[in-house]
């Protein structure tokens, strides 16, 4: 089935600047804010600025500038939080969710980052 984005989606407007966010990092392809029900100390939302569903639909047609930058945007936030264990940090998780399974609401692509506190084993 081909990828179908809805661009009345929350996120699409937060990069369309219709609605407010707080931000933390913005790139050329990229933006990542601070989610608004947190849940843990840490929880950034890293999201490509170009219409993309999920994981795979971004994987599969993204440019390799946008995945770069993605993914070097996901690493600074981990590094300048101070949750990096290689640099003293206790750690933290980074989640996808995809489809009804993966209980995605927002269908625009998005990783969320979370951390400061001890986050128990991933069990549904
Ligand atoms: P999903 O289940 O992976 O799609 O998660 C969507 C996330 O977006 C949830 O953690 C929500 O709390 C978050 N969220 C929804 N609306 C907003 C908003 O306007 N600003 C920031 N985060 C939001």
């Amino acid at each position: 089935m081909p990828y179908k984005y809805d661009d009345q989606n929350i996120f699409a407007k937060i990069l369309r600047g219709e609605i407010p966010n707080d931000t933390v990092v913005e790139t050329e392809h990229t933006l990542a804010f601070n989610d608004i029900g947190p849940k843990a100390p840490v929880h950034v939302l890293v999201v490509p600025k170009g219409s993309y569903v999920n994981h795979d639909h971004f994987h599969s047609r993204a440019t390799d500038a946008e995945i770069l930058d993605f993914v070097r945007v996901t690493a600074r936030i981990i590094a300048d939080k101070g949750l990096a264990p290689g640099a003293g940090g206790s750690g933290y998780r980074v989640i996808g969710n995809a489809g009804p399974h993966g209980l995605q609401e927002v269908p625009h692509y998005h990783l969320h980052i979370l951390g400061g506190r001890p986050l128990g084993a991933m069990v549904p």
